[in-house]
């Protein structure tokens, strides 16, 4: 399945500085000979793919990213300073497109692009002396900057699956811990779609979280929508298994979990290629929901109950008021960013191996 991350934004390269019109001055002298220096140049507008970003999610929609405009020449034959280039990280993956949809570029390995040059500075005025015209009254401009709509792409792959029965509170605690919607892209399915989110965790990383709709006891039965949506889960990480608390569903949480499972045992079954792994193998962190909606009692009475059944102690939260949602979403990054580390390990083994 593809979730795909898109955003708008405009770039602008720098502006170049303009040339200067000035006349030396000195002592006995006038006006002496023409001294206005070249503008600078204005900054490029580079992409930089890497590795350690995994999410668009650290740029805003619409907004214009401009590199610094080339500095005015001055008098003395003072060049203006070159504006600084922009340089914008985004994830290895990433493509860049015109706002009508031609590709520019495909930043698949990390190596820096400049998408945009900036104009070049004007020439002083000293540069237009001739022997004709010993003091000339005009510089140039700086060259225009040059601006784009873009829109970058990249596909991403859900990295923390949430399960759980209808009304679980799966979609209350996407849409409360994450920070931007990526679109669904070619989904088949016309009545439920996953909802998706990224979440942004501390200052660089970031991770995508989606839900899986539609499941119900009985699925592989094929009751409701049946199992098919399992299937876009199958490269997450981790699940978060969410269970409700407030007595809504008509079972003890001990067994809705055992339920849900058995539906992931059923949807495992019809897989069996090498290289599948058992959703019902994958780590689960269970998770208690809706906790506000019952007395510190009454919780502490079925976490117990749990607890004895399954020998798992359950996280405690609300997707309503968002307790423990910071301490969940600590235990989240764990889970993926370890797992990502395993990774690029693995992967840097395997390149290591082959040289
Ligand atoms: P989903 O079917 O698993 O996606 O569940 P939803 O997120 O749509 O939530 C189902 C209902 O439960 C909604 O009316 C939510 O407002 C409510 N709900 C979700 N989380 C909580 C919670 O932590 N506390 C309370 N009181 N209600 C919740
Ligand atoms: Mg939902």
């Amino acid at each position: 399945m593809q979730f795909i991350d898109e955003i708008l934004i405009k770039i602008e390269s720098g502006h170049g500085g303009p040339g200067s019109v000035s006349f030396r001055r000195e002592a006995m002298e006038p006006r002496g000979g023409p001294d206005g220096g070249d503008g600078g140049k204005g900054g490029n507008i580079i992409f930089r793919p890497t590795s350690h970003k995994n999410t668009l999610v650290d740029y805003r929609s619409f907004a214009t990213y401009k590199a610094e405009d080339g500095q005015p020449g001055a008098a003395a034959n003072c060049s203006g300073r070159n504006g600084n280039d922009l340089i914008l990280e985004v994830p290895l993956g990433t493509v860049v497109r015109k706002r009508d949809g031609d590709m520019i570029v495909d930043l698949s390995d990390e190596s820096e692009v400049t998408i945009l040059t900036g104009g070049r500075g004007g020439k002083g005025n000293h540069f237009f002396r001739t022997s004709r015209n010993q003091a000339p009254e005009h510089a140039q401009p700086g060259e225009d900057e040059q601006s784009l709509e873009i829109v970058l792409e990249l596909k991403l792959i859900a990295d923390v699956g949430i399960i759980g029965f209808p009304n679980a509170g799966k979609s209350t605690l996407i849409s409360r811990i994450s920070a931007a919607r990526p679109k669904i892209a070619d989904y088949p399915f016309t009545t439920l779609t996953p909802n998706l989110g990224v979440v942004k965790w501390k200052e660089e990383k970031s991770f995508v979280v989606a839900d899986i709709p539609g499941l119900i006891r009985g699925a592989h039965e094929g009751v409701g929508l049946g199992i098919q949506f399992l299937k876009h889960i199958e490269r997450t990480r981790i699940l978060i298994h969410l269970i409700e608390v407030s007595g809504f569903s008509g079972h003890p949480p001990e067994q809705d979990f055992a339920d849900l499972n058995y539906e992931l045992e059923k949807y495992d079954e019809g897989h069996d290629q090498e290289d599948y792994l058992p959703l019902s193998k994958r780590p689960q962190l269970v998770v208690f929901n809706k906790i506000d909606t019952i007395s510190p009692i009454d919780l502490d009475l079925k976490v117990r109950a749990f607890k004895n059944k399954t020998g798992i102690q359950p996280f405690q939260i609300s997707g309503v008021t968002g307790r423990n949602i910071p301490e969940l979403l600590e235990e989240m990054a764990k889970f993926v960013f370890a797992e990502q580390n395993a990774e690029t390990i693995r992967e840097r083994e395997m390149e290591n191996n082959e040289l």
